[in-house]
């Protein structure tokens, strides 16, 4: 599904440069969860950025469903965006005076779905998070594991191949980070693939696979059954 191979990014910053990521290689394929873990400034949000093509690596190749993702234009990008990608944030990103129904339902207005079907649909993925009697209810009037629900949900509605999600827990206490990995861990074992960054073990051994960055390298790449073993022995 994923296929990257010596990837590179640096920012400029002045007349200085920031090497981030200095050759990453990584395969995903379909249906798999995979935790991407590295402490803070690792370069986990660069990486998750440049897949899911809201930026672009300076070096390497990137290929999504066999696509090679390189000198496409801004609307083609975009289009693949909404086709192949659902973005779930830590800040949630919901549209404060849009109500549940509506915030799930916006991708698919931008899929150029009419309003009735809009409807249908973003009911069903509320339903599916377990928020279907929320759905006219605001941002503002949801706690924070609610928000993040309708966040999925709305990542959901385009249908996008694959799940990008970058520290969906991190403005989460403990119990409600674990109820939203449960959540994730459901619509994964449906057969969605999902990457989820974070800096909580706990979170990543939610995960399938845990690959592990440090200073703009894959530094380990180990399935999760392998590592509970290991930290067993
Ligand atoms: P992580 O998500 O693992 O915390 P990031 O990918 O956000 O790490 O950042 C990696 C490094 O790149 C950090 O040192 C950060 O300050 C820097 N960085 C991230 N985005 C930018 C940017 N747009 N411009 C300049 N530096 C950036
Ligand atoms: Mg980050």
């Amino acid at each position: 599904m994923i296929s990257i191979k010596n990837l590179h990014k640096s920012y400029k910053i002045g007349d200085s440069s920031l090497h981030v990521l200095k050759g990453i290689d990584l395969n995903i394929k379909k249906g798999e969860l995979v935790a991407i873990m590295g402490s803070s400034g690792s370069g986990k949000s660069t990486l998750l950025n440049i897949l899911g093509m809201l930026d672009l690596a300076d070096e390497g190749e990137y290929l999504l469903d066999n696509v090679l993702i390189e000198g496409l234009t801004e609307t083609t990008a975009a289009n693949y965006r909404n086709k192949f990608l659902g973005f779930i944030f830590q800040s949630f990103n919901l549209i404060n005076y849009k109500n549940a129904l509506e915030n799930v339902a916006l991708p698919l207005y931008y899929q150029g779905l009419g309003r009735k079907i809009r409807q249908v649909k973003a009911l069903g993925y509320l339903e599916k998070v377990g928020l279907k009697d929320w759905a006219t209810h605001l941002p503002s009037e949801l706690s924070g594991g609610q928000k993040q629900r309708v966040a999925i949900a709305r990542a959901m509605a385009s249908e996008p191949k694959v799940l990008l999600a970058d520290e969906p827990t991190g403005a989460l206490d403990s119990k409600t980070s674990t109820e939203v990995m449960s959540l994730i861990q459901q619509i994964n074992s449906e057969g969605k693939t999902i990457l989820v960054v974070t800096h909580e073990l706990d979170i990543a051994n939610m995960c399938k696979r845990i690959v592990k960055l440090k200073d703009g390298v894959i530094v380990d790449d180990q399935k999760v059954d392998q590592v509970i073993a290991e930290n067993h022995v």
